[in-house]
């Protein structure tokens, strides 16, 4: 899953997700001012809630920034709100929590890579937004591109929502 930090692309997973033991494990980090984006992603993606647990008693399952080739991972810590801490970021089995009717829109077409189907990682009220804006955009979940939203997509999109 990629998280666009500025102007930098930062890449994460999870053992259920991808084969993330096969990268070498360097040393935590501080989760910092990514928290929101972060975690608003991971509920998307994985549909799972995130939560900040005690390194000696983990409750789910750990989320590794990966290095751009891959090839090293390190988890994320934090503590309440995404303030500095020693706790460390994981996906819990509890299911993601989203306001009230601000649910993710469920929509997926196969992407051109062929290996994934393209989605929103957006919620309701903000494909809404992104939408009167024309800037609506999807995501692979194999290969991160961003396929095109048709016209005729939109105009699908529009009446379901
Ligand atoms: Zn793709």
């Amino acid at each position: 899953m990629t998280l666009q930090d500025g102007s930098t692309e930062r890449y994460y997973s999870w053992q259920s997700r991808d084969p993330v033991h096969l990268a070498a494990e360097e040393r935590p980090r501080q989760l910092m001012g990514l928290y929101e984006a972060l975690c608003h992603g991971l509920r998307i993606e994985a549909g799972r809630e995130p939560e900040f647990s005690a390194p000696a008693r983990l409750t789910g399952e750990p989320v590794f920034e990966l290095s751009p080739d891959y090839r090293a991972r390190w988890t994320l810590l934090g503590g309440a709100g995404g303030a500095v801490g020693s706790a460390i970021l994981v996906l819990s089995d509890r299911p993601a929590r989203f306001a009230n009717g601000d649910e993710p829109l469920s929509y997926g077409r196969p992407c051109t890579c062929g290996r994934g189907h393209a989605s929103f990682r957006l919620t309701r009220n903000e494909i809404v937004q992104l939408l009167a804006k024309d800037e609506l955009k999807l995501y692979c979940i194999m290969c991160d591109q961003m396929p095109k939203v048709t016209e005729e997509e939109k105009a699908l999109i529009k009446k379901h929502i």
